[in-house]
This record gives C-alpha cells, sequence and structure tokens, in this order.
C-alpha cells in the first residue's frame, strides 16, 4: 500500500507556512514504513531538533481505480480515520529552500501514525467533519473538512489521474492551521467530531 499527502490543503494553514493557496492539489508520498504498528511506542527521531505535528483526516481506499471521475470518487472509500503527518521542519524548510525534494522531512520511520478506528462515511457529513489535537490535554489543532480548498472527491480525481489508487491505500487530506512542534513526553490525541480515535505518546 501507499500512502498519498495532499499539502496544503486548508487556506489558514498555508498562510502560516507563508505559501499561497494551491490552485492545484499539491502532493507527495510516505512509505508503509511510515505507518506505526500496534502497540510500538513513537519515538522522537535523532535527526531533527524540530518535530511538528500535522493533524489529518485520512481517507481510506477500498477499491482499485486509476483516472477517477470526481463524481465517482465517492465509490472508492466508505471510511475516514485521523493521521498525523509528522513533519521534521527544520529539514523540510532546509530542503524547500534547496528545492530538494521532502522525503527526509516527511517520509521517515513512523512519520504516519494513523488511528485505529475509522469512521464509516454513512455516519458522517462530508463536508461538515470536525476534528482536533490535543498535546497534553490542550487543543493545539482544530478543522473541519468544510475548510478545505479541494474536497476528498477532487483530491481522488486529481492523484488517481497520475498514478492508480489501490485497496488499502491512504489518503492524507491535508492538515488546518496551528502545526506547532512536540517534544519528548507529549501525549497526543486525536478527536473526529468529538470522538476520540488517536492517541499517541512521543518517547
Ligand atoms: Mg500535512
Amino acid at each position: 500500500m501507499k500512502i498519498i499527502c495532499i499539502g496544503r490543503n486548508y487556506s489558514e494553514h498555508a498562510k502560516e507556512m507563508g505559501s499561497a493557496a494551491p490552485t492545484e492539489p499539491i502532493f507527495f508520498m510516505k512509505p508503509d514504513t511510515a505507518l506505526i504498528p500496534k502497540r510500538t511506542p513513537f519515538y522522537y527521531p535523532d535527526f531533527t531538533k524540530d518535530l511538528h505535528h500535522e493533524i489529518e483526516l485520512v481517507v481510506r481506499i477500498n477499491k482499485l481505480g486509476k483516472n477517477i471521475a470526481e463524481k465517482f470518487a465517492h465509490e472508492y472509500y466508505d471510511e475516514i480515520g485521523l493521521g498525523i503527518d509528522f513533519t521534521a521542519r527544520d529539514l523540510q524548510l532546509k530542503c524547500k529552500e534547496k528545492g530538494l525534494p521532502w522525503e527526509i522531512a516527511k517520509s521517515f520511520e513512523h512519520s504516519a501514525p494513523v488511528s485505529e478506528e475509522f469512521i464509516p462515511k454513512s455516519v458522517l457529513t462530508l463536508h461538515n467533519i470536525p476534528f482536533k489535537l490535543t498535546n497534553n490535554q490542550e487543543i493545539v489543532q482544530t478543522g473541519n473538512s468544510a475548510d478545505m480548498i479541494f474536497t476528498i472527491d477532487q483530491l481522488i480525481a486529481y492523484v488517481s489521474r497520475f498514478m492508480t489508487l489501490k485497496i488499502g491505500d491512504l489518503l492524507f487530506t491535508g492538515t488546518p492551521a496551528g502545526v506547532g512542534p512536540v517534544k519528548i513526553g507529549d501525549h497526543l490525541e486525536g478527536f473526529m467530531n468529538d470522538k476520540k480515535i488517536l492517541d499517541l505518546k512521543v518517547k
């Protein structure tokens, strides 16, 4: 499986990164080794001094497809979870300055923890999914799918122009504003519709 991550899909986040809102989706990838196996702790990586959290809605693809039309995209997923697109911001800034790829900053081991539980689409209002991330019980990021620049269906249509989507692929749909650093000892909890589905301690 593969993990596809959308960049700058919320204008407030694009602003906080000093970037313009995109006119076309931006995506990059993480390998399957970015997932964290069950009961495996997350360790703060030794190659960064500025690890950031980015809470994101994550769509699990449940049907094989290429060149999916936007109007049929809804047939390619039926549940949504939460994930953290961990980013080594210091490395990412260096890569950006030099125009280099982002992999060392974005695609490292365990950089994409995903909630064990995914919520069926049938109980969600897709264009109004509130979600948030707390760190040590304090809210650090809040978002709502209503504020996405590109909808889930538009993202699926776009990405599938370039590559086949397979069953089990995960689509990280972009982070809202409020990204910030984590440190060893932090306790991150992700909520969708006020239901906690993600729990991660930084060791
Ligand atoms: Mg992200």
